[in-house]
Formats: structure tokens, C-alpha cells, sequence
């Protein structure tokens, strides 16, 4: 498989040229070539096998530059119980007949992004060692991702990581989780600023070309095919729980910000999974409703974004949207490349109407919404959802059929948003139990001004 990039440039790279880098140069992202096709006896062939197996065989019709023994290995040494907590991996629960959550959120960070994660710290111990190459991973979070990518590579070889977060913003679990760990490659930074100060120096450091060469600087964004293609299987898996043949069809509910998670949805149903509907939710950061509804794409500036019970999703531009669009288009990288310049951008009537094709439709929530969902499905079916999931859930419910399993996916544990939980249900969310105590263990972390220079040398002393 062969990967070209979104703007046009057609240089063909294969999986492991990409692996370990960001946007194309062009601008563009990567996309395979084409999408493979699974047919109805591959589905009932695949029905039967673990989620490690599932994995090997989707990511093999990817990666053919990663001898098949090696991926086997590195799929099996990701997707296994004692990291993701049950033998099914991504367990389905069910809220009422025909709606379900699909848990996402059991592996070490209690949310979705460590589905991919984890196999991105695998396939990149392997990479760089098969290089003999070293990689120093430079991040800025204000909560998820951050720690998904250091729980992913802590104690991996030939990986540092140096995580920038606005120092004392972040929920004290958030910052337990990831200050707390001891391994020599992470090192937490904890910036006196706010998050777009963190991600400025990250701006800075990036383009200053000849530091980035130098100390081999990279990152782990959710742009990065890996970790969409990661995320693919989690929807084969879905599907197999809730259906008995390969007749049925099923729709999936995603609460999406940077529009990565449901963007895995759009290529398995590309490759013929039985996906009817992909219902995309939001929260009152409405950019994504708002193009799904009018064709108008319209990003905002951080300070039109507003902050939400459902911070993860709190976007104002989503980084991985143009690939949907560039399939949208019938892969037209010219007419791409006009519409992502501008910024803004509206679709023709011609082009809009082609969105019910792929099967989007689209909902958001507000913080009401969110309170309401968490109490009704606690009182109706005992189940707790944090209020990402509760956002899914509340647009799910806008969109049930008869005959058509809906899959709500289940992207982060109450636990993480202990504050929102207390509001709707006047009790604690539980804490898996690994996790108890956790704000009590020492903390290993470097205060420092909101400082590009400062963080260079930060960075240089320690590589
Ligand atoms: C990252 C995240 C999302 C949004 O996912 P995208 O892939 O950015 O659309 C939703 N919920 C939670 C809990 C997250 O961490």
C-alpha cells in the first residue's frame, strides 16, 4: 500500500515513511491510495477472531513494509487484557434493545486515545530500532492527549517525550495521572501560561528547522495515519458485538473534536463494514454540526471556542476533517487545496449533496443536554457516562431506527470528569482501582516560564 497526500502531491511513501511523520509536505495529510475491500465471507471469516488477531488482519491490508511476524507481534503485545482491562478488548454495553456503548476507555488514561496510543508506542520503539534512529517527542495538552502519548511511551527505547501543559490548569487527577510517573524518557513541563502558550513554543520549536533536525524533534498529533488506522478496528469489533450476521447493518454515535475517531468510521464503512449511519456529535463548539448541517465549514479563533463540560471536544479547527472532505470530493486535491487555503470554506449544492453518500448526519449538545443524559441513563439502565460520552449518547438518541443497532463510542470513564459527574448525580464516579489514591504518589515535573528559549535548552540538557 501506498500513501499520497491530500494537496496532491503524489510521491508515493509507504507506512513506515509515514509512521513518524506529520503533515505532507505539501501541507496535505496522508491517505492510502485506495481503500481495501472486505467482503461479506472476509466479515464472517473475521467474526470469530480476538481483537489482536481482527487488528493484525486490518492493519496487514496497510502496512506491507513490516514483515508479517513482527506486526503480529507488536498488535499482540498491544491489545491484550491486562492493558485494556476485559478478554473482548472494546466490550459493548447495553443501555436499551438496539443502543449500546462500546468502551473505548479501559486502557491505562481511561479514555479512547490510548486505543490508538498504545500501538503507536509499539510500532515506534520498533521503527526507530530498525533504524537505529532516536525520536524526542514535543507535545502540548491540556489533559488527553498528553498523557495518552506518555502512558503509550514511557520506557520505550529510543523515545523521549517533553509534554508542555498550562501549569495548574488541569484537574488534579489529570495532572496525578500524568505526573506521577517516574520513567527517565518522560519529562512533564508545566508551563506558567495557558494552553495556546504551550502550543506556541511547540510552533516555535517546530520551525525553527535547524533545532528540529538537530534533536530529531517529533510528534504524536492526531493527525497521524497510525493512529486513525488504529482506530479502524475498533469499529470492525463494534459491529461483530451487536450483529449475528453480516446481513445487519449498524450505525455508530461519535462525540468528536478533531474529527480522528470518527474519521476511522468513515474508512471502514469505505471499506464495506455494514455502517449505515455515522452520526457525528458535538458540544456547543459547533463547527462540525454546523458544515455536516449547511455545507459551511468555518473554523474559529480560540477565542470564539468556547470551554465545555466536554473539554476534549472543546476544537476550534479540526485537524483531520480535510481527509473526509478529500474522499468527499472524489479525491480532487485541486478543488482540497483551493477550499483549506481559504480557511473558510462553503460547498457547492452539488458537492453538499453527496455528504448523505457517506452516511453522515450530525448533532450537538449543550451543558443541559449533558447533565440530563448522564442522570436519565444512570436511572434507566445504571450505567455512568462522562459527559463526552453523554454528548454521543444525546445526539445517538436523536437518529434510533428500528432494525439498526446504534453504537454509541464510549471515549473517556466518569472518573476523568469527577466535577460534571458530582452536578448531575451528586455522588463520586467510581475509580477503577488501580487509580485510587493516585493524587497521593510523589510528582516528578519542571515548572518553567512560558519560554520558547527556556524549553530549548530544557530539551538539548536532556536529550
Ligand atoms: C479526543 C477526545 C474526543 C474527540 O475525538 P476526535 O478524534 O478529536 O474527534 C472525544 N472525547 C474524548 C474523551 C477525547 O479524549
Amino acid at each position: 500500500m501506498k500513501y499520497i497526500s491530500t494537496r496532491g502531491d503524489k510521491t508515493p511513501r509507504r507506512f513506515s515513511d509515514i509512521l513518524l511523520e506529520g503533515l505532507a509536505p505539501d501541507g496535505g495529510l496522508y491517505l492510502p491510495t485506495h481503500y481495501p475491500i472486505v467482503t461479506r465471507a472476509m466479515l464472517a471469516k473475521w467474526r470469530s477472531l480476538s481483537y489482536a488477531e481482527l487488528a493484525f488482519e486490518i492493519l496487514s491490508l496497510y502496512i506491507d513494509d513490516i514483515p508479517a511476524a513482527d506486526l503480529r507481534r507488536l498488535v499482540d503485545k498491544t491489545y491484550t487484557p491486562e492493558v485494556f482491562g476485559t478478554k473482548e478488548i472494546t466490550p459493548l454495553k447495553q443501555v436499551q434493545p438496539g443502543l449500546y456503548l462500546e468502551a473505548l476507555s479501559n486502557g491505562p488514561t481511561l479514555a479512547f486515545k490510548d486505543m490508538a496510543m498504545q500501538l503507536l508506542g509499539n510500532l515506534f520503539e520498533y521503527e526507530l530500532g530498525r533504524r537505529g534512529e532516536t525520536l524526542n517527542i514535543l507535545g502540548a495538552t491540556s489533559g488527553d492527549t498528553g498523557s495518552a502519548a506518555e502512558y503509550a511511551m514511557r520506557g520505550k527505547a529510543g523515545v523521549n517525550v517533553f509534554m508542555l501543559s498550562p501549569h495548574g490548569r488541569m484537574s488534579p487527577f489529570q495532572q496525578a495521572q500524568m505526573f506521577s510517573l517516574q520513567d527517565a524518557n518522560i519529562h512533564n513541563i508545566a508551563i506558567e501560561g495557558v494552553f495556546d502558550d504551550c502550543q506556541d513554543i511547540v510552533k516555535a520549536t517546530s520551525n525553527d528547522l535547524e533545532f528540529k533536525r538537530k534533536h530529531r524533534i517529533g510528534t504524536v498529533n492526531s493527525i497521524n495515519w497510525a493512529r486513525l488506522l488504529a482506530q479502524v478496528v475498533y469499529y470492525f469489533a463494534g459491529y461483530f458485538q451487536a450483529t449475528k450476521s453480516e446481513q445487519e447493518r449498524v450505525s455508530f454515535a461519535v462525540p468528536s473534536g478533531n474529527f480522528g475517531n470518527i474519521c476511522a468510521g468513515h474508512v471502514a464503512r469505505m471499506m464495506g463494514l455494514p455502517i449505515k449511519r455515522l452520526v457525528l456529535a458535538t458540544n456547543e463548539n459547533r463547527v462540525l454540526d454546523e458544515f455536516f448541517r449547511t455545507g459551511s465549514y468555518r473554523p474559529r479563533a480560540s477565542a470564539e471556542t468556547y470551554e465545555t463540560s466536554s473539554p476534549s471536544m472543546d476544537i476550534s479547527k479540526a485537524s483531520n476533517f480535510e481527509r473526509f472532505v478529500f474522499d468527499l470530493l472524489g479525491r480532487n486535491a485541486d478543488r482540497v487545496r483551493e477550499l483549506f487555503h481559504a480557511g473558510n470554506f462553503q460547498l457547492t449544492p452539488g458537492e453538499f449533496d453527496r455528504i448523505s453518500v457517506y452516511g453522515f448526519l450530525s448533532g450537538h449538545s449543550t451543558h443541559a443536554d449533558r447533565l440530563e443524559t448522564i442522570r436519565q441513563t444512570f436511572k434507566d439502565s445504571g450505567l455512568m457516562v462522562d459527559t463526552h460520552t453523554a454528548d454521543g449518547l444525546k445526539v445517538a438518541r436523536e437518529y434510533l431506527e428500528p432494525n439498526v443497532p446504534m453504537i454509541v463510542l464510549e471515549t473517556a470513564l466518569p472518573a476523568k470528569f469527577a466535577e460534571t459527574i458530582v452536578e448531575a448525580l451528586g455522588r463520586e464516579p467510581d475509580r477503577p482501582a488501580a487509580l485510587k489514591g493516585i493524587e497521593n504518589l510523589p510528582k516528578r515535573f519542571q515548572v518553567m516560564k512560558a519560554d520558547a528559549a527556556a524549553v530549548k535548552s530544557y530539551i538539548s540538557a536532556h536529550v
